[in-house]
């Protein structure tokens, strides 16, 4: 069976927005060289099962949705390319590496660990596996996300990126939380620097307006991947949003659960909202800068396809 792509794009449909969000951790497609000795059972708990169709209305509100095939448990493009443990290793890495504490955690770049004390692997990894895996799925990953942030920050002088999660309702004894309960929603910008903070927080407030728990930048400060992406005096805000497994899906089983339908239809309500709120602030962007040529009296700042 040929290996699929590492990452899946959904385009826009009808009207572009200035919204890109990716769904790094819900792919569950194994490439042919992946071979953990952790079970299957202990590996998909590291899956962000569903994310990518539960935000699956964000095309319609003019997104695009990206989403890796391949499981996090494989690589994590959600980590620098240099968090690398040492001690996977059968051979000296050719270059320096900068394990952080995700890496400690036995969850870096490589995961050491499927749960607590369940490692991955029999034996240290051949320099050469692990990079076939940056090369062939890391890479492509980030160098897809990044070519259509720049796409859209072109066309609209800003863009607003929302990095894709889910969450087990309990944290384990790798997470920075372990055994605190969790809130419905966890959104973070690395306290601010990352997105405008009042993005973050217009986000936080539309989901408990609906009723749902949120949380800001705890447990969760941001990963790697919206760390890269944002910068915000660039207009380039990136937030992370963690969903609580438990308000979609079986934790056990990994089904989907009774309120599976509900949540995909909130997170359509919000992107849609949130497109109108962006595509209104990109038109302040992009009339705060010259860059662009004025736009003749009669048209709006906006580009033409979101001029109703
Ligand atoms: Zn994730």
């Amino acid at each position: 069976m040929p290996e699929l792509p590492p990452v899946l794009v959904r385009e826009p449909v009808g009207p572009a927005s200035p919204m890109v969000l990716d769904s790094p951790h819900s792919g569950m497609h194994w490439p042919r060289d992946f071979h953990p000795v952790a079970s299957r059972e202990a590996i998909h708990t590291t899956w962000d099962a569903y994310v990518e169709e539960l935000w699956s209305e964000a095309p319609a509100a003019g997104a695009t949705l990206l989403a890796a095939t391949f499981p996090r448990a494989y690589v994590d493009v959600n980590r620098a390319e240099d968090d690398i443990d040492p001690d996977l290793l059968a051979e000296p890495w050719p270059t320096p590496l900068a394990p952080t504490t995700y890496s400690q955690r036995g969850m870096g770049l490589i995961r050491r660990l499927a749960l607590p004390d369940v490692p991955m692997y029999a034996e240290p990894l051949r320099i050469a596996e692990v990079a076939r895996r940056i090369e062939a799925y890391y890479r492509p990953y980030r160098r897809t996300l990044a070519e259509r942030l720049d796409a859209v920050h072109a066309r609209f002088g800003a863009v607003w990126h929302l990095d894709c999660h889910s969450m087990k309702s309990r944290g384990n004894a790798m997470n920075v939380d372990a055994g605190a309960a969790r809130p419905d929603f966890v959104v973070s910008d690395r306290h601010g620097t990352t997105s405008d903070p009042a993005h973050t927080t217009w986000l936080a407030a539309w989901l408990r307006d609906r009723g749902h728990s949120v949380q800001v930048n705890t447990p969760y400060q941001g990963g790697d991947l919206v760390r890269t992406v944002g910068a915000p005096s660039a207009g380039r805000h990136s937030i992370q949003v963690e969903i609580n497994r438990a308000c979609y899906m079986d934790e056990v089983t990994f089904e989907r659960g009774p309120r599976f339908d509900a949540m995909r239809a909130t997170l359509g309500a919000l992107v849609r909202d949130f497109a109108a709120y962006a595509t209104a602030h990109a038109s302040v962007h992009t009339a705060a800068h010259v860059r662009r040529p004025a736009p003749p009296p009669e048209q709006a700042d906006s580009p033409p396809e979101v001029v109703p």
